[in-house]
């Protein structure tokens, strides 16, 4: 065994209250993306796990927290987005006894993750697309649970309540643990970036990914969390955050900001940098606003990546109405 524990990783670790500690996944870069696990009566479970390269991260976070392979029950997976269960495939090899848990749109391409991967080579491109994500591995079907809306799973005896929240993508879904007035967000959510807190606390801005970003079913989906007063959201990107009435505020406004410079856009000769533009413009004036402490070019740097993929996912839904 040296070998192997000289090679293993040393995650990066932020322990929350009520047995919940992110684990960073190391996608693109540290702070860009969260996987949790959660600790309840002897059991444990991961929300969302990110690529094949978090996994030995994942399983090292399992050693230091003193969590065996066999106790984890569950992989609580808001959706098929690769930053988020592209890894599920392998993690699922190492934990026997772990059950993948899947909105019933999501769970085939978990299962048959061909489609999968050819809609996000269309997104990354095929290059880029091997780099961040390499061979995607299946689920074998008899060890995935597909949801229904409302369902309800019990970790170590601590209920989660599943809520399936379109917006983002069809196929996603939230863990609300009622009992510790907390929400597994996913993408729903949007991103808060920690690089970007102030004394006015989390600065937050939404996620309008392609293929199928809907502003009107996203609102809703905030407003459905909202309506459970949660005192904190668990976020991919990137954790814990809190003051979550005012977070929702600012996303649904933004929502709405961005689908009206889309529509502006629509008929720009290049619709595209006109969009990238107008929300380049509206994420550098709230981040003025909300006294960020990075200069307006360093926090655009560090959307950079969100601003192209917002981009491409407010042209899709562009193009998809006016079909
Ligand atoms: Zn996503």
């Amino acid at each position: 065994m040296p070998e192997r524990s000289l090679a293993r990783p040393t995650p990066r670790l932020f322990r929350h209250p009520d047995g919940i500690t992110a684990v960073d996944t190391e996608y693109v870069h540290p702070g860009h993306a969260a996987a949790h696990i959660v600790q309840h009566g002897g059991r444990a479970a991961f929300v969302d796990v990110g690529t094949n390269e978090s996994v030995p991260y994942l399983l090292a976070a399992l050693d230091v927290l003193g969590i065996t392979r066999e106790s984890v029950d569950y992989l609580l997976l808001t959706h098929v987005h690769l930053d988020h269960a592209g890894g599920a495939g392998r993690l699922m090899r190492q934990l026997p006894n772990a059950t993948a848990v899947l909105h019933p749109r999501g769970a085939p391409h978990m299962i048959d993750p061909a489609k999968l991967i050819a809609g996000s080579q269309a997104v990354y491109g095929e290059e880029r697309f091997r780099r961040l994500y390499g061979d995607i591995e299946p689920i074998a079907a008899e060890r995935v649970r597909a949801t229904g809306d409302g369902d309800t799973l019990s970790l170590g005896g601590r209920e989660l309540e599943i809520l399936h929240t379109p917006g983002h993508a069809l196929h996603h879904q939230v863990f609300v643990d009622g009992a510790h007035a907390c929400i597994f967000t996913g993408d729903t959510f949007g991103l808060s970036y920690r690089e970007l807190d102030s004394p006015r606390g989390a600065f937050i801005i939404p996620t309008t990914t392609p293929t199928q970003f809907d502003p009107g079913q996203l609102i809703a989906s905030i407003d459905r969390l909202l309506s459970y007063s949660p005192e904190a959201m668990y976020l991919m990107h990137f954790s814990r955050v809190t003051d979550v009435p005012r977070l929702g505020e600012s996303l649904k406004g933004q929502i709405r900001e961005l689908t009206r410079i889309a529509e502006q856009s629509a008929d720009a000769p290049d619709p595209a940098g006109a969009i990238r533009d107008g929300m380049g413009g509206l994420w550098r004036e709230l981040a003025i606003r909300h006294g960020c402490p990075l200069r307006p070019e360093r926090v655009l740097a560090l959307l950079e990546g969100d601003l192209e993929l917002n981009t491409q996912g407010l042209i899709a839904w562009l193009e998809r109405r006016s079909r």
